[in-house]
């Protein structure tokens, strides 16, 4: 390693911009290791990648003795290293609330954390300005490590490793007490606003009714009681206002671990959970839709139906038989997004309408639970039709839950019901896709980019991932673009099915980590679920099948 960054900046002060690429390589700095991974081309391009490695944290053994108590512990020092250097220009991915695996911070099975964060390298006019950089690489930055990482607070590192470790363990508990979710009681569900993740402050506390509360036990916290949500079909109902969406929000977002004060420590859902939604005007590409679309006015076959710009109904029914695909089994759906003539067909319009090729999911809701063990939870205040096939009703009245399923299925028998048409869930046809068709290269070069948390940039194509609401963040979305990338290269073959390539992709993940999806170029990335990938893919105009 070279010693003396710092000298070597106030060196190359006023020369070129592009001289700063003279520094790419490894130093010593201030007893850490810093390597300048990448150097940005101009003083408008991203920020330059700076990595620290720090061998002498001394951070307690127990801290880092499995791969989820070292997740944990990365994203707890992140979040420091980010407070520590708030003010200054360098961008630590640190995240939203959600604990997930992140390039940006890893902490090894032998105690070492390496860190990488974004450094935007001074040179307004185009010429270096040195002895900024050297403060700013030779000082602010290391101090900044030594002080979030070295000096970190023990006691609130173990808090949140514990908090994560218990949710692992709470959500690990579910499938074997027969639950797809669980809310404990005190949780705070609500957040700030659309654009604020933080809990509500002054919320109601969550309160679960005694007919469905469990208690399950976590390593750390002991036992803890709440709301179990069955397996099988679960109606959220009440009045409007009343807090339905925002319990199924922390649902969706059950499907990952949260900081400690989020409020959603201790909600856990499945990890296969997937919520869907109505989506027009998005593409659908080969997919078989014969479950809910019994034919279509133009003749086509909907068990192999494409479109460039589908209705709600058709995309809410294409997201629900890919999520099935792609090996789902609790769906999440909530009326305020969801396509009323996808959801409901009351007896009166079945009366009018002879001809309707749409299967209401009413009518699917209960074989998928029975053949395919796909349980639904769905918002529905809007239509009593699902009284009569849900298992479990909760009501939410004032954000309190209760248990209203006995009377809910008093009513369902007394009232005029509708005629059930359809029975059975066909079996979703699978899918070979091509893997030339997942080519990320535009204009002869590789294009895989992040625009945010809604598009990702593939080759010739802007995925639109605004409605797949589970993504957390544009990491993920980063870490779901190299996703696609290694399905189209090494892992896809054009003989297995898509959902075998997923079980690969989750297996390259869990050996090699991030790793896997990095080839070479370092770059902030979360790790996305297997689901977020499908989703994109089944987004990728430019997806085809192999033909068999
Ligand atoms: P619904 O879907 O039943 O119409 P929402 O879930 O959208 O209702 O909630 C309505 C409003 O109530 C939202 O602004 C939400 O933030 C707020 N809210 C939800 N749960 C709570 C709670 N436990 N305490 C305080 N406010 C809440
Ligand atoms: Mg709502």
């Amino acid at each position: 390693d070279r010693s003396d960054l710092a000298a070597s900046l106030r060196s190359l002060d006023g020369a070129s911009y592009g001289r700063y690429k003279s520094l790419s390589g490894s130093w010593s700095v201030s007893g850490l290791q810093l390597e300048v991974l990448r150097v940005q081309a101009d003083p408008f391009a991203p920020p330059s990648r700076v990595r620290l490695t720090v061998d002498d944290a001394g951070l307690p053994g127990d801290l880092v003795a499995t791969a989820d108590r070292r997740r944990a512990l990365a994203a707890f020092l992140l979040r420091g290293l980010r407070r520590t250097l708030r003010g200054t220009p360098v961008h630590v991915d640190a995240g939203g609330p959600e604990v997930l695996d992140r390039t940006a911070g890893t902490v090894r099975e032998d105690g070492v954390v390496v860190v990488e964060v974004g450094v935007p390298f001074p040179g307004p006019k185009r010429r270096i300005l040195g002895r900024e950089a050297a403060t700013l690489l030779g000082e602010t930055l290391p101090a900044a490590a030594r002080e979030a990482i070295c000096a970190a607070d023990v006691d609130a590192a173990r808090t949140f490793v514990e908090t994560v470790e218990d949710a692992v363990a709470l959500r690990a508990a579910l499938a074997d007490r027969g639950l797809v979710a669980f809310v404990a009681d005190g949780a705070v569900l609500p957040r700030r606003s659309g654009v604020d993740d933080r809990p509500l402050e002054g919320a109601t506390p969550f309160g679960g009714p005694p007919e469905l509360r469990v208690t399950l036990t976590a390593p750390n916290a002991g036992e803890v009681g709440g709301l179990g949500v069955p397996e099988g079909v679960t109606l959220i109902v009440g009045g409007g206002y009343h807090g339905k969406s925002t319990l199924l929000r922390a649902l969706e977002a059950g499907v990952y671990d949260h900081v400690p004060g989020d409020g959603r420590e201790q909600v856990v859902t499945r990890p296969d959970a997937v919520k869907l939604r109505a989506e027009d005007g998005r593409a659908v590409i080969h997919d078989d839709v014969s479950a809910f679309v019994a034919h279509l006015p133009s003749g086509e076959p909907t068990d192999d139906f494409s479109t460039t710009n589908a209705s709600g109904s058709t995309s809410q029914a294409a997201s629900t038989v890919e999520a099935v695909e792609a090996g789902a089994d609790v769906l999440l759906i909530d009326e305020d997004t969801s396509a009323t003539n996808m959801m409901i067909r009351d007896a009166r319009m079945q009366q009018l309408i002879a001809t309707e090729p749409l299967v209401p999911f009413v009518e699917r809701v209960r074989p998928l639970h029975a053949e395919h063990g796909v349980s639904t939870v769905l918002v529905m205040g809007g239509s009593g039709d699902y009284l009569g096939v849900a298992d479990t009703v909760i009501m939410m009245d004032a954000y309190r839950a209760s248990d209203v399923t006995a009377r809910a299925h008093e009513i369902a028998a007394a009232g005029t019901s509708r005629a059930v048409e359809h029975t059975g869930f066909p079996a979703v046809t699978p899918r070979v896709v091509d893997p030339r068709s997942l080519d990320p290269t535009a204009k002869g070069k590789r294009r895989v980019t992040a625009r945010g948390r809604d598009t990702l940039t593939f080759g010739e194509d802007d995925i639109d991932l605004s409605a797949v609401e589970q993504i957390t963040d544009r990491s993920q979305v980063a870490g779901i673009g190299r996703a696609l990338a290694l399905l189209g290269d090494g892992v896809l073959d054009g003989t297995i099915t898509l959902a075998e390539g997923l079980d690969l992709l989750d297996a390259e993940l869990d050996r090699r980590g991030l790793h896997a999806l990095l080839d070479g170029r370092s770059e902030d990335l979360a790790r996305p679920r297997r689901h977020e990938v499908a989703a994109a893919l089944n987004r990728l105009r430019s997806m085809r099948l192999r033909r068999t």
